[in-house]
């Protein structure tokens, strides 16, 4: 433990964000880095706790507590107080294939579950190791590794998000030929396109993959498993196959006047968004939000990205809607420490609208009743209700109750359905007859990763639904393992 007072003698610090009314003119990351002295003191306000709830990565009341791939949070923070920066990276590698990744998009499950947290801000965990990954890239520690031998054996991995990925990093470092098969032009899966570029760099993404390439990763980009190639010969042609396809099948909103012009779901825009701003050239499916009235139907992660995104292109106006109610400002008796805390919070792209319009751009408990369309058959309002919920007295469940006399009509030309995801496409699954679990998504135990079918394996969001990043990391890495124990008859891979 660096400072044993050191809990006591320093305030919790984050280095600052580009002001929003600079950033939103640009397509460049928002965090700005701290200098050492400080990352210093931030990692002496680690109390070395006898049980790293931070380290956990447990799953409490359905959500992520500590972090999930066992980062060894107190280790680094200590030798990050003392300077001893290549150790500490030397550390995050072992349990993270990618902090360079989650340093900068996970929602840091640590950080809710830290001790300090208690009756204190938290370490700033996450900050702490962006800088790690980020000094270890500048100083040139972070170099190619390709295996020393070779197997013999060829593993297909389809999909190159973070989980495939890392199942390709980890099954590439116990010496298996491995194949990465990508249908989109680029490798990186939703680290590619779907998380704007202003949260993670695209060349950071790409740092990496070039890193892995020079390890001997094969990757096959262009190429739709089920389409290109039947699922079939990729199980005919290689010793193991891991599905790492995503949970990409969009939640949609079959309200009257969905079939109206400019009613789009959200990754169609923030995808041919990030590839535009990629291509130099906007692409042939690139949906510009300049100068209209932008309405974002849900208000997670995904809906974020399309108000920043929006607020970038020049839009008039952007809205957010979420059904739920607002969230509460703190914790909750039934949410107690270390669960993760369902607070409400101000992300980037919301900090940008109220930058600009002076308020921040969610509505809660509203339901869109109906698009409203113009003679031109384009989208030109929606048609809004308030929400309350009651509590069904026959099931105990939440209901909801629209408020008479509550319904308003909001302009828009740009519809963004960005309500979550209901499970993986199903070209793959049905070709190869996989078994599904009730959630649609491929099934396949947890640590298991074995499908219904003889060497096929299944990670990441198509087994578990859409989730994190960082889970994903620790289901490639996971399904890794257990295809080096099929493989080989025993492993050594964590
Ligand atoms: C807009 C958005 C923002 C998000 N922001 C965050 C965030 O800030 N922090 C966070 O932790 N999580 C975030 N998430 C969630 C996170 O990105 C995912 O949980 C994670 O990327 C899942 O990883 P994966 O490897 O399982 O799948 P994906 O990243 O979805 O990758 C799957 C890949 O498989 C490819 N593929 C699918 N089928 C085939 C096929 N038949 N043949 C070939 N290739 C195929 C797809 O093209 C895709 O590239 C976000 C999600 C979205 C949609
Ligand atoms: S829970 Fe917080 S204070 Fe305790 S070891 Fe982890 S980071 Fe340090």
């Amino acid at each position: 433990m660096g400072k044993p007072t050191g809990f006591m003698e320093y305030q919790r610090e984050l280095p600052a964000d580009r002001p929003p009314q600079e950033r939103i003119r640009d397509w460049q990351e928002f965090h700005l880095h701290f200098p050492d002295e400080k990352l210093q003191i931030q990692g002496a306000r680690c109390m070395d706790c006898g049980i790293p709830f931070c380290h956990t990565g447990t799953l409490l009341s359905g959500m992520a507590s500590g972090c999930p791939i066992n980062n060894l949070i107190p280790e680094w923070n200590d030798l990050v107080y003392r300077g001893l920066w290549q150790k500490a990276l030397d550390l995050l590698h072992k349990t993270n294939n990618f902090p360079e990744f989650t340093g900068r998009v996970c929602p840091a499950p640590c950080e809710g579950s830290c001790t300090l947290g208690i009756n204190e801000p938290p370490v700033a965990i996450k900050t702490i190791e962006r800088a790690i990954i980020d000094r270890g890239f500048a100083e040139g520690w972070i170099r190619p590794e390709p295996p020393q031998k070779r197997t013999g054996k060829t593993v297909a991995v389809v999909g190159s998000g973070p989980a495939g990925l890392a199942c390709a990093a980890q099954l590439n470092k116990a010496g298996h030929t491995v194949t990465v098969y990508e249908r989109a032009d680029r490798i990186g899966g939703l680290l590619m396109y779907g998380i704007p570029n202003m949260k993670l760099d695209k060349q950071v993404v790409q740092r990496r993959v070039d890193l892995l390439a020079a390890e001997g990763i094969n990757f096959v980009t262009n190429t739709e498993i089920g389409v290109d190639l039947p699922a079939a010969k990729l199980v005919e042609d290689y010793d193991a196959v891991v599905l790492c396809g995503g949970a990409t099948k969009p939640r949609d909103l079959p309200a009257e006047g969905r079939e109206l012009k400019g009613i789009h779901f959200a990754m169609e825009f923030l995808h041919y968004n990030t590839k535009s701003v990629l291509d130099g050239a906007a692409s042939d499916r690139y949906l510009s939000a300049a100068g209209k009235d932008v309405i974002v139907i849900g208000g997670g992660d995904t809906g974020t990205d399309c108000v920043g995104t929006s607020l970038r292109h020049k839009c008039k106006r952007v809205v957010q809607f979420e059904i739920l109610d607002r969230p509460p400002a703190e914790r909750q008796p039934d949410n107690p420490w270390p669960e993760w805390p369902k607070i409400f919070r101000v992300d980037y792209g919301q900090e940008e609208a109220a930058a600009l319009y002076g308020q921040d751009p969610r509505h809660y408990a509203l339901m869109t009743k109906k698009f409203i369309g113009d003679e031109h058959g384009c989208v030109s309002g929606v048609l809004t209700v308030d929400i309350e919920w009651v509590t069904d007295p026959n099931s105990g469940r939440p209901t909801l109750k629209e408020v008479a006399g509550s319904e308003k009509v909001w302009p828009a030309q740009l519809v963004l359905l960005s309500m979550g995801f209901l499970g993986p496409e199903d070209t793959m699954v049905e070709q190869l007859g996989l078994a599904r679990d009730p959630r649609s998504n491929v099934k396949a135990d947890y640590e298991q990763y074995t499908t219904s079918v003889e060497k096929v394996f299944a990670a990441g969001d198509m087994r578990r639904g859409q989730s994190l990043v960082v889970w994903a990391i620790n289901e490639g890495r996971g399904a890794a393992r257990e295809v080096d124990r099929y493989l080989m008859g025993a492993t050594s891979l964590p």
